[in-house]
């Protein structure tokens, strides 16, 4: 019979496939004693074998659709397997200690992992213990009997299901093999569901049930505009999601004709429409995007996607090829946002119980000076090959930004010593936190440009956290509170002679448009695949007439649902 699953839209679009479940198994082990010691060991090495070639299935295809650079870490996780160190201890703790060969694998890891800990600043140890923990968890399925999912296993394109996508999964996820993904958990601007707006994926998030209803293999057509996901499709309702898919298509080919026009609306206000980038891979995606600059680049995917901290010369490299790219047009970079739902699989953090509220983002860079240091020094000497802007997240205090600014004019006055090649750099701050919001007027003063962080600043003046499904009735971007914040950064900013941009989510969002629009807002930084659609919006809207539009809004309106009415009211023909 058929379901419909409910979620929360989290990436325009429809796509019809099958399940992929995306959950590792449970992959507990308890120790046994072993009578049978030739059995055991001869158990042991049929897993080896088993976990070598499918090490070499992914490391090939890894190699033919992410290219050589990608497959790299599969070629280190199979010299592991023939390390005699680690392979060898695993024998003898078997024979010695007579124990079942997952619980050998077991000591061993933890034995590597407490040796590997002490050296944890070392990066090529780091490497080293990453890859031993891969190959250790897939050899210990194959002595469970357990499947572990792998995207590079699969053969045809699929849905991806899981409870909740991590963010270094999320940006290891190939578009070519993923048509959408559907969780349990999150919520909109959740990061996986930004990761998915990027890719141009459909995702619904946050359905709470996925993981219980969906198997592997289940045909489902996933609405991501909608936010919903049928289970069971009939051969109507399939051919109905292709038709949609294709209109997608021709509507996107469409706007194509927009991608060299400038942003103006039409009563000639001009504004930029710049791209936020979250994977060195949206490279193709932001260029052709139509985008003015890059908004927001979000440097985490470089220490997310790694398996150990990456060096400054990695960074640099990475750098100055997305400022080469986008040339004489400028670019944004955003120093590390960790923490949060944002964790590095290879250094891992205390945890704590309110993740959003703790040791994240400017936070981290401010107690781990090293790591923040080696990012700006990389920033600034790549700063020679393009346009650049540096901007700090999650700012809260003055003393923070003054601290933040202090050790950056530090790197770039040695740099500056060494006679180090490089460019004018603006260097600007995220509004995200009310209490920077508030006091706009005296951040406005210290900083060459402002961007407003509405991901996080609905979720912390909302007190609804951004990733879950319980209060996302309650993460309102047209709640008036979160509109008279934004309006008061935008006058507190041009008050100061400086822009103001936005990088959150809501930047894209046809309801908010028009009031950010009249509110006089510099820059509309978002998803590659939004900006041709909002260059066409602004062009049909009136940014003078808008301007009263904001400000009764901003005076009056006292729900978020009287918003939205107001707006619908006054642009009709505008939002579809
Ligand atoms: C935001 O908070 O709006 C933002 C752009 O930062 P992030 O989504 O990466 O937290
Ligand atoms: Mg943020």
């Amino acid at each position: 019979m058929k379901t419909m699953l409910k979620g929360i839209a989290a990436s325009d679009g429809v796509a019809c496939g099958r399940v992929y479940r995306l959950d590792e198994p449970d992959l507990h082990v308890s120790q046994q004693t072993i009578t049978d010691l030739d059995y055991e060991l001869n158990r042991f090495h049929q897993a080896l074998e088993a976990t070598v070639s499918e090490i070499e299935t992914i490391k090939t295809r890894v190699n033919k659709n992410l290219g050589a650079d990608r497959a790299q870490v599969f070629i280190a996780q199979m010299a592991m397997l023939k390390d005699q160190d680690l392979v060898g201890d695993v024998e003898t703790r078997i024979r010695e200690q007579h124990v079942n060969a997952e619980f050998a694998v077991a000591l061993v890891s933890s034995t590597v992992e407490d040796e590997l800990a002490e050296l944890a600043d070392n990066p090529y140890l780091q490497d080293r213990l990453t890859n031993w923990q891969t190959v250790a968890k897939r050899l210990t399925a194959h002595l469970l009997g357990v499947t572990l999912p792998d995207l590079a296993l699969v053969n045809d394109p699929v849905i991806v299901v899981t409870h909740d996508l991590i963010a270094s999964e999320a940006v290891a996820v190939n578009p070519k093999q993923v048509l959408g993904f559907v969780t349990d958990a999150g919520g909109r601007t959740s990061h996986s569901s930004i990761l998915a707006r990027s890719l141009n994926i459909p995702a619904v998030v946050g359905t709470q049930a996925a993981t219980h209803e969906l198997a592997d293999g289940d045909l489902i057509v996933i609405n991501g505009t909608q936010g919903n996901v049928m289970v069971g499709p009939t051969a109507d309702e399939v051919t109905a999601a292709r038709q949609t898919m294709a209109q997608r298509v021709k509507n996107q080919r469409r706007l194509k004709r927009l991608t060299h026009y400038e942003t103006v609306s039409q009563d000639g206000v001009g504004v930029t429409l710049a791209a936020n980038m979250g994977t060195v891979t949206d490279l193709p995606r932001v260029m052709a995007s139509g985008a003015e600059g890059i908004g927001l680049l979000r440097t985490e995917f470089l220490y997310l996607d790694a398996q150990h901290l990456p060096t400054e010369d990695e960074q640099f490299a990475i750098y100055r090829q997305v400022l080469e790219t986008l040339g004489s047009r400028p670019v944004v970079i955003r120093t590390l946002d960790v923490g949060g739902d944002k964790t590095l699989p290879y250094r891992p953090s205390q945890s704590e119980a309110n993740p959003f509220m703790g040791a994240r983002a400017i936070r981290q860079s401010l107690a781990h000076q090293q790591v923040f240091r080696s990012q700006l020094r990389a920033l600034i000497r790549a700063s020679a090959f393009g346009h650049l802007s540096i901007m700090f997240p999650m700012i809260a205090t003055l003393d923070e930004l003054r601290q933040a600014k202090a050790i950056y004019d530090d790197e770039r006055s040695k740099l500056t010593a060494k006679r180090v090649p490089m460019g004018k750099i603006a260097v600007g701050m995220m509004v995200e936190v009310p209490a920077a919001a508030l006091l706009a007027d005296r951040f406005a003063n210290e900083v060459d440009f402002m961007s407003i962080g509405t991901n996080d600043l609905i979720g912390y003046t909302l007190a609804a956290d951004r990733t879950n499904q319980n209060v996302a009735y309650l993460y309102q971007p047209y709640h008036p509170a979160i509109l008279r914040l934004i309006d008061n950064v935008i006058s507190a900013g041009h008050a100061a002679g400086i822009p103001v941009a936005m990088c959150g989510e809501m930047a894209g969002d046809p309801i908010a448009l028009p009031l950010l629009l009249g509110m006089g807002l510099d820059e509309f930084s978002m998803a590659p695949g939004s900006i041709l659609k909002t260059r066409q919006r602004i062009s049909q809207l009136d940014a003078h007439e808008l301007a009263s539009l904001a400000e009764t809004t901003v005076n009056s309106a006292s729900t978020s649902q009287e918003v939205v009415t107001m707006v619908q009211a006054a642009v009709p023909g505008v939002l579809k």
